[in-house]
């Protein structure tokens, strides 16, 4: 049945049976507009997952349905091989959302112990993974500091720390570059590499389309729908073009045609 690293060497295609996260018809609209259009997608296990699109094209809706933060209007999403929302594997995924949702009135390191405790982690390796955490977002010497009296994009790299305090099977990021320094910010795509070696599954959304020319498989969405999806390599044969944003670009406009 599950075999340890079963799919090592065959990061991307579909395999809905043993898709990490999978999303089947979900579907949500508000009031009348449709921001995520009947969803199809399977990410396997082990794979970084970037996700592209322009402000409005769904992203962010996308994933708070994975994580169980907003109803679909209609289909579902399983992730772990559970229907969302999660009960048995709810603590096999991290969530990094758009919005910051970490408590500015504490100090990074309050944050991450009060991250860690909602997790049950016991305090040794809670404190272990605290120290690896903070090297990752460069913020050892501000973890006394008070979140409120940190720069946006520090606020930023204390919240993508705490969504992976417990060291979780799936993670969903939800922009994570965003505000985050270009030379941090090759240590970011540094570290989501090793988590998917690592056999983690990593799904990021970006509007910054060439960055997620690192990712494994990359998906783009327009209006709610994926329009392409395929590895980074592929997507540009297959448009002629040398960059993600211009394939992005050429797909837009054979959808538009
Ligand atoms: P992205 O993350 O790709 O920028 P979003 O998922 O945030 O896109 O938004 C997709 C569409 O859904 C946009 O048109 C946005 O205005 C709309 N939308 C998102 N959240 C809500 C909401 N709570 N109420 C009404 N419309 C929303
Ligand atoms: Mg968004």
């Amino acid at each position: 049945m599950m075999r340890k690293g079963g799919a090592a060497g065959m990061k991307t295609g579909r395999d809905d049976g043993e898709g990490s996260v999978v999303a089947d018809k979900l579907r949500k609209e508000f009031d009348g507009l449709v921001a995520v259009d009947d969803l199809d997608l399977s990410i396997r296990k082990g794979t970084l997952y970037g996700m592209i699109g322009p402000n409005g094209s769904g992203k962010t809706t996308m994933i708070k349905m994975m994580v169980g933060r907003l109803k679909p209007t209609s289909g579902r999403a399983r992730v772990l091989g559970e229907d969302v929302p999660l009960v048995e594997r709810v603590a096999d995924i991290g969530y990094m959302p758009q919005e910051m949702a970490i408590y500015t009135d504490l100090t990074v390191s309050e944050n991450l112990q009060l991250f860690g405790g909602l997790y049950s982690m016991d305090p040794g390796s809670r404190a272990k993974r605290e120290e690896a955490l903070l090297s990752m977002v460069d913020l050892r010497e501000r973890r006394d500091s008070l979140v409120s009296q940190l720069s946006g994009g520090m606020k930023h790299r204390v919240s993508l720390a705490c969504s992976m305090i417990h060291d979780p099977e799936v993670l969903f990021l939800d922009e994570p570059t965003v505000g985050v320094d270009p030379e941090l910010r090759i240590g970011f795509w540094q570290h989501f590499s090793d988590l998917k070696a690592g056999g983690k599954t990593v799904i990021i959304t970006t509007h910054y389309m060439d960055e997620a020319v690192r990712c494994d498989v990359v998906g783009m969405m327009r209006q709610g729908r994926l329009i392409a999806e395929g590895k980074p390599k592929e997507l540009m044969e297959r448009t002629s073009t040398s960059n993600l944003e211009d394939a992005f670009m050429e797909y837009s406009r054979r959808d538009a045609a």
